[in-house]
């Protein structure tokens, strides 16, 4: 096969694919969220842009001048769209920052050394490629071997690696070749070299857009899954997740138990101490039970200050003593700001269900067993029957 390709033509195909990616990247941000993110990747793309110009007009300015800005344009465009994708990851803490910040600080210096001592465009090449290399291999690494990353980060780790290997083969070449060569030589190293570019034009670009969507969509979830304040479920999350642990239960023929706990007085709460003081009885009340339940139990904030809890594999004395231990931690649990005690009444219900046993009759019962909890003097915990 003749791997033979116009270097003009690639380079034109550069200026128009970052300047279009830049155009359509910008057009899109102007009605939506303007994160620093997206806004370092687009500024990365015109730097590019910049820099596939400065190669067109080469030939036409002194060396001594288009050698360090197109350089300078490369190495600030490659470093703001790694760093781009990083910062949109939460990847770029302090040391991330100080290691850019040192090669970029390295890189600069090694190239003014070739340039004023062996200023042969094969060392520069050589060098270039090889700091290139050392800028993507922190992404490339992080993103193959993040345990917690999705199929996407670690196809585009994989690219990042596949980059590498490119810059490291040019480098060999660049070596190896005795030939002065600049940006139009058409040989092996700067076929690697527009290779390596293409791939991170299009694939870069593809993984940055559907990682920034599927990070919107993390946060999304997020909001949808947990409550703001407490930082539990949602009263949505939990319904759906009690759903699919009746239905486990039933399979397993495993006892559940549903809890529904309503704080006592808490119109009171936020009358004498004020609505700020209320709120951070609510969080202080769901660390409190949060810290009795186990992994496997469903804790949910279902209303103003009306909480419920799903274990499984109790049977009704065992569920009766833990829903016990629960009231009465909240009732020792000790509030800085707020001198008194609060109490919580606790409706309950313990089933072996089966495949039909519907989870919104258990929350009725359950909410009966919570209202005679109230009428009984609150600050206790009071069994409904199961009869189906
Ligand atoms: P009871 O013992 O009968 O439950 O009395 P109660 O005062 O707790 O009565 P009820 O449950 O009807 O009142 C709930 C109160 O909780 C009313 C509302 O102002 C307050 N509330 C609901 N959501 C919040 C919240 O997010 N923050 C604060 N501070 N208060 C809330
Ligand atoms: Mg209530
Ligand atoms: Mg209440």
């Amino acid at each position: 096969m003749d791997f033979k390709f116009d270097i003009q033509t690639m380079i034109y195909l550069f200026i128009f694919g970052n300047l279009f990616i830049a155009l359509l990247i910008t057009a899109y941000r102007f009605h939506s969220h303007k994160d620093i993110a997206t806004t370092m990747f687009i500024q990365s793309k015109w730097l590019q842009v910049l820099y596939w110009c400065s190669i067109l007009i080469w030939d036409y300015v002194p060396h001594f001048l288009s050698i360090p800005l197109s350089n300078a344009l490369i190495l600030g465009g490659g470093c703001l769209e790694i760093m781009a994708l990083l910062m949109m990851m939460g990847m770029m803490g302090r040391k991330v920052k100080l290691y850019y910040f040192a090669i970029t600080v390295c890189s600069t210096i090694s190239f003014c050394i070739i340039a004023v001592f062996f200023n042969h465009s094969n060392l520069r090449i050589a060098s270039a490629s090889l700091w290139v290399i050392m800028f993507v291999i922190y992404p490339a690494h992080h993103l193959t071997t993040n345990k917690d990353g999705s199929p996407l980060q670690r196809m585009l780790g994989l690219l990042y690696y596949c980059f590498a290997a490119i810059m490291l083969a040019r480098t060999a070449v660049a070596l190896i070749g005795e030939t002065e060569m600049n940006v139009f030589t058409a040989n092996l190293a700067q076929h690697l070299y527009y290779l390596g570019m293409y791939l991170l034009l299009t694939l870069g670009t593809a993984g940055f857009i559907l990682l920034s969507n599927e990070s919107s969509y993390e946060t999304l979830k997020r909001i949808a899954t947990y409550d703001e304040m407490t930082g539990i479920l949602s009263r949505r999350a939990f319904i759906v997740e009690a759903h699919l642990k009746l239905a486990r239960a039933a399979k397993k023929m495993d006892y559940v138990t549903l809890l529904l706990m309503d704080l006592d007085h808490f119109k009171k709460v936020n009358d004498t101490y004020g609505h700020d003081a209320g709120d951070r009885v609510l969080k202080a009340f769901a660390l409190t039970t949060q810290s009795q339940l186990g992994n496997g139990d469903l804790f949910g904030r279902v209303g103003g200050e009306e909480f419920a809890v799903l274990f499984c594999g109790l049977d009704e004395e065992s569920s009766e003593h833990k829903a016990e231990i629960l009231r009465k931690a909240v009732m020792n649990s000790f509030q800085q700001e707020i001198p008194i005690r609060y109490t919580v009444s606790i409706g309950m219900i313990t089933v072996l269900p089966t495949s039909n046993t519907p989870l919104d009759a258990l929350y009725k019962l359950t909410d009966k067993a919570l209202y005679r909890a109230k009428q009984e003097g609150r600050n206790r915990v009071v069994r409904a029957k199961w009869l189906g």
